[in-house]
C-alpha cells in the first residue's frame, strides 16, 4: 500500500522553511499531500487560490506531491485520503506546545493517523510566514527566504502592506 503524508499549514506566503519541510517528507513517503487551510477568522495575505498556485511554482520540481485547499477536521481528511502520517516542522521551542497537543488531539480522533516532527534546517529556524510579511512591508530584502521564482510575485504584493 502506498505510504501518504499530509503537511498541513497556512503557507501565507510559502517560504524556503515550507519548501525544505515538503522535500524532505517527499523522500520518506509515497506521496506527499500539501493541504492549504481556509481559515475564515483569519485574514490571510493571500487568498486561497493564490497560495496553492505560489506553491505550486515553489515544489514544481517535487515528484508525487499534491496541493490542496482544506477545510473542517484534518483527523478526518486523513482517514478520507488514507494517508498515514501528518508531517510538521518544529523550528523553536515556543512551537512545540501547540504541536504537541494538536498531534495529541488528532491521534484521539484518529488512532491510525502518526504526526512526525521534522527539525527545521538550522537556517530556517528563524523563518515563517509572518516574518516575511514583515520584511517586506517595510521594504527589507526577502531573498534569503522565498523562491526565488516567487520573489517579485510575493515582495509587490507584500511590500507598503504595513
Ligand atoms: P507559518 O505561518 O508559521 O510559517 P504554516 O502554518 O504555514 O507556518 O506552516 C506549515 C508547516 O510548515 C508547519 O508544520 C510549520 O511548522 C512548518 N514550517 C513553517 N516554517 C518552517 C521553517 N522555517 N522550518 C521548519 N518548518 C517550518
Amino acid at each position: 500500500m502506498k505510504k501518504i503524508a499530509i503537511c498541513p499549514g497556512s503557507f501565507d506566503p510559502v517560504t524556503l522553511g515550507h519548501v525544505d519541510i515538503i522535500t524532505r517528507a517527499a523522500k520518506m513517503f509515497d506521496k506527499v499531500i500539501v493541504a492549504v487551510l481556509v481559515n475564515p477568522s483569519k485574514k490571510p495575505s493571500f487568498s486561497i487560490n493564490e497560495r496553492i498556485e505560489l506553491l505550486k511554482e515553489a515544489t514544481a520540481d517535487i515528484e508525487r506531491i499534491e496541493i490542496v485547499s482544506f477545510n473542517g477536521l484534518l483527523a478526518s481528511y486523513a482517514k478520507e485520503k488514507n494517508a498515514v502520517a501528518v508531517v510538521k516542522g518544529l523550528r523553536v521551542v515556543s512551537d512545540f506546545e501547540y504541536e504537541f497537543q494538536m498531534a495529541l488531539t488528532n491521534k484521539k480522533l484518529n488512532p491510525e493517523l502518526e504526526t512526525i516532527f521534522l527539525t527545521t534546517s538550522a537556517r530556517y529556524m528563524y523563518l515563517s510566514s509572518s516574518m516575511v510579511k514583515q520584511v517586506a512591508s517595510f521594504g527589507g530584502d526577502i531573498s534569503d527566504f522565498v523562491p526565488d521564482c516567487l520573489y517579485d510575485k510575493i515582495y509587490n504584493r507584500l511590500k507598503g502592506d504595513v
